[in-house]
């Protein structure tokens, strides 16, 4: 991981810069709004940079968020944060769900992105794939280079791989956390219930923003 004040020997960092470009590249020419950060306190700093004061902000769940700590960030009063973390009943954090899909801006990483630009999140919900593909008037995601696979057949590959992790990280009962691997389950808890791609960020302009680390963030 690219933890802030973890070295990365420059051979891997000469790597990781090749691919960060690379995935700019491909990204900027399917029309999404691109930004280069060199870890994850950069990412940060590069998405405070671009959210004004006072907007609402919604939040899809995401391990990369949380190794920027943005939360902190977020919840000192200067932005209207909607905010899921919250301790909450069940109905309650539907509503944030909910609030979140009309939200001025929405923070999320991505499961996978491959070569050719796609964008591929899988939920148990549907709240982060709902928000990413249409509502929140802008959506910024955060993703290290781990993210990026050759095609869609690796983005799912790459999904069934972390989807025990993520089930386990949030608590859910699902088969995949005892074994840690996909048992398809057939589940309400399952983390794989709804899948979004986003083929391209061509029809709302300077709607989707991706912040790329260059270097591993997230699961
Ligand atoms: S389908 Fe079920 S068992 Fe498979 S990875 Fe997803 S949550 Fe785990």
């Amino acid at each position: 991981m690219n933890y802030e004040g973890v070295s990365v020997n420059s051979e891997k960092k000469e790597r990781y810069d090749e691919i960060a470009a690379r995935m700019m590249e491909v990204l900027s020419h399917k029309g999404f709004d691109t930004y280069y950060a060199a870890n994850l306190a950069a990412a940060r700093d590069q998405v405070l940079e671009l959210i004004p004061e006072n907007v609402s902000i919604g939040l899809g769940g995401s391990v990369t968020l949380e190794q920027m700590d943005i939360l902190s960030h977020l919840r000192t009063g200067k932005y209207r944060l909607i905010d899921r973390y919250r301790d909450c009943t069940p109905a309650q954090h539907i509503k944030y769900y909910k609030e979140a899909l009309a939200a001025d801006y929405f923070l999320t990483g991505a499961n996978a992105i491959t070569s050719k630009g796609e964008i591929v999140c899988t939920d148990c919900s549907g709240n982060r794939v709902a928000a990413m593909i249409f509502g929140p008037e802008k959506v910024i995601i955060v993703a290290g280079v781990n993210k990026m696979v050759e095609d869609m057949e690796a983005a799912f590959r790459r999904i069934k791989k972390i989807a025990p992790l993520n089930a386990k990280r949030n608590g859910h009962r699902t088969p995949c956390t005892l074994t840690g691997k996909c048992e398809n389950c057939n589940l309400p808890a399952s983390m794989c219930n709804y899948t979004g791609i986003i083929h391209n960020g061509m029809r709302f302009k300077n709607r989707i923003a991706v912040v790329v680390i260059a270097g591993e963030a997230g699961f």
